[in-house]
């Protein structure tokens, strides 16, 4: 049996989560399929990020060169089509990212491999992968089956695996060569774009206190900031809200606005659409209020009060001013 591939992503000279979470679902899925997990870095330069990848593989293969340094999906396409035809991993994963969105169809039509898309969780079933995907907006699971193959492709969602950061391997770290007949991309990398950052930094609170759509309108925004004030914690919101001009995009959590790690996360008529709950995975206790009780936010809070969200802040905030 072949190994277990996971395509490592990396931005601003840092190796992003996703790939760390994949080598922790990679190694518990060659734990039980007796087969090593090989990390495949495409870089300008290996050395640094291959050293954080050794850690958490059986092997590291280094694709080196400076068209690398950042993405571009027709190297990529180009670069693990050979990889893959060649090494025929079992199993290989890609996170469900801008970057596995963009080259994974391609990848796995030339490739000759069936993918699925977008899992929150990798099953074993009589040694062949299932895999569980959401839908309607994460109100239903489904468990999705590949067609008998000799290998298998799947992309990952943001998330869904927790990283246990005592795991420590030592890697074997290959640089591999290009492939001769690489063809010159198509498209061309100008620049990224950050967020603006404003006056609030949501990743470094304590405290967020977050609202949803189910504010209703922007002037009702004021009485979720002054309770966030009340409580000495910072005004966040979901992507929505933004999208309405009711708050700027520095405010946004999830997976197109910014992940954060506050020890308490209160989410005021917050849906939990899985964009937005990436964006909490690192949070300590989540509160979710929703008139709905069947809101997939529930799923991810330590605590939940299906009731108005009004009458929430209005209670907490009579509570706190005493
Ligand atoms: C490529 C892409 C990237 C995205 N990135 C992000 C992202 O970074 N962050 C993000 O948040 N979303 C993101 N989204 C959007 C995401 O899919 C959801 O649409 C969004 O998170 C929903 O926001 P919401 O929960 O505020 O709104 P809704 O889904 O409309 O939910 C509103 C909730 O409020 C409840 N409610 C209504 N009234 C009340 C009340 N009075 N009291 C209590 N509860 C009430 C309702 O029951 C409902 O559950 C992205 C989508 C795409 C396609």
């Amino acid at each position: 049996m072949g190994d277990i591939f996971v395509i490592a992503e990396h931005r601003n000279g840092e190796v992003r989560e996703i790939t760390f979470e994949m080598l922790q679902k990679a190694a518990e899925l060659g734990q039980a399929l007796a087969c090593g997990v090989t990390a495949v870095l495409l870089a300008g330069s290996g050395e640094a990020f291959a050293e954080a990848l050794s850690k958490r593989a059986d092997r590291v293969l280094v694709f080196e060169d400076e068209r690398l340094k950042t993405y571009n999906s027709d190297l990529y396409t180009g670069i693990l089509t050979d990889l893959l035809k060649e090494r025929q991993p079992f199993l290989t994963l890609m996170g469900h990212t801008s970057w596995g969105m963009d080259y994974a169809p391609a990848l796995a039509v030339r490739a000759g491999t069936p993918l699925v898309t977008d899992a929150t969780d990798i099953l074993l079933k009589d040694g062949h992968p299932q895999v569980i995907r959401q839908m309607y907006s994460g109100k239903l699971f489904s468990r999705v089956s590949f067609a008998p193959s000799r290998g298998y492709m799947i992309t990952v969602r943001s998330g869904a695996f927790k990283v246990d950061e005592a795991v420590e391997r030592a890697a074997e770290v290959v640089f591999m060569d290009l492939p001769r007949n690489l063809q010159p991309p198509r498209r061309e990398f100008l620049k990224f774009e950050d967020t603006a950052s404003g006056d609030v930094d949501i990743t470094q609170a304590d405290l967020l206190v977050s609202v949803g759509r189910g504010v209703g309108e922007a002037d009702n925004i004021s009485l979720v900031r002054e309770l966030a004030e009340l409580l000495g914690g910072t005004l966040s919101c979901s992507r929505p809200v933004v999208d309405k001009n009711w708050l700027p995009k520095y405010h946004q959590v999830g997976t197109s606005g910014k992940s954060v790690r506050p020890k308490v996360y209160l989410a005021l008529g917050i849906s939990g659409a899985f964009q937005h709950v990436a964006g909490i995975t690192g949070a300590g206790c989540v509160i979710a209020v929703n008139k709905d009780k069947k809101a997939p936010i529930f799923r991810v809070a330590d605590y939940g009060i299906a009731d108005d969200l009004f009458n929430v802040v209005e209670a907490l905030t009579k509570v706190v001013r005493g």
